[in-house]
């Protein structure tokens, strides 16, 4: 079966308080994107990737990989304004019988192990989704204040998500909504069933400041 990964770079979030998109932010002198790109090349060399990036940065990120001498072979897709729209403009470029890898650019660090139980789960089931369990102690806001919640009825969801590609195309045919934060509540919103697959606790999402300088020590670690 084909497999394809689709690596989300569409956004230009600000939290991270930089001019350019955190994707674009180099860690070990390197954008954070082509870490993400490599990893996924590491794992499978026969792997087919597709790039997602604002249609402002395609300029910048041509240059980039000039620049970097970047040779990973890769099809760009232009970003929508929402992630929902990014994932739907990529999902038409992926064709039938194939396992379609949906991963947030900006985790350069989720394991081989991980992106393997996703593969293999989403190939025997159709879907599959990395979690983590948490660990601090969480409260729900209330009308009146906050009371505790049972963490162990709640998990973290990272990337990669896997689906067969079938599924994943007919779901994002759906109506956007803003509570669609992932392509999981896509798929859940058909009925269609999510399976849980571990994740690792290194695969962190680099959203703010913070996030880059423990990215950078995790990286020299590996
Ligand atoms: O904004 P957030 O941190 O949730 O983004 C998760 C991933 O989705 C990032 O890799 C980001 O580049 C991507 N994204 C996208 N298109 C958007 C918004 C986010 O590809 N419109």
């Amino acid at each position: 079966m084909l497999r394809h990964a689709i690596i989300l770079g569409g956004g230009v979030g600000n939290r991270m308080e930089m001019q350019i998109p955190k994707q674009f932010i180099p860690i070990l002198g390197k954008p954070i994107l082509m870490h993400a790109i490599e990893n996924f090349k590491k794992f499978d060399s026969k792997i087919e990737i597709i790039v997602v990036l604002p249609e402002a940065h395609i300029l910048l990120w041509k240059n980039l990989c000039n620049e970097f001498k970047f040779d990973i072979e890769h099809q760009i897709v232009r970003g929508g304004k929402e992630r929902f729209f990014s994932v739907q403009n990529a999902v038409e470029h992926i064709p039938n019988d194939s396992i379609v890898l949906i991963h947030d650019g900006v985790r350069p660090l989720v394991s081989h192990e991980t992106i393997d139980r996703v593969l293999q789960a989403a190939y025997e089931k159709g879907t599959a989704i990395p979690y983590i369990d948490l660990n601090e102690s969480i409260r729900e806001i209330t009308s009146t204040g906050s009371q505790a919640l049972d963490r162990s009825k709640f998990k973290i969801i990272q990337t990669p998500q896997g689906f067969k590609s079938e599924l994943i195309k007919k779901a994002y045919q759906i109506e956007y909504s803003p509570n669609f934060t992932d392509d999981a509540s896509v798929i859940e919103a058909q009925g269609i069933e999510v399976n849980l697959v571990l994740g690792n606790q290194r695969n962190i999402k680099i959203t703010r400041p913070l996030d880059l300088s423990i990215a950078e020590s995790l990286m020299t670690q590996s």
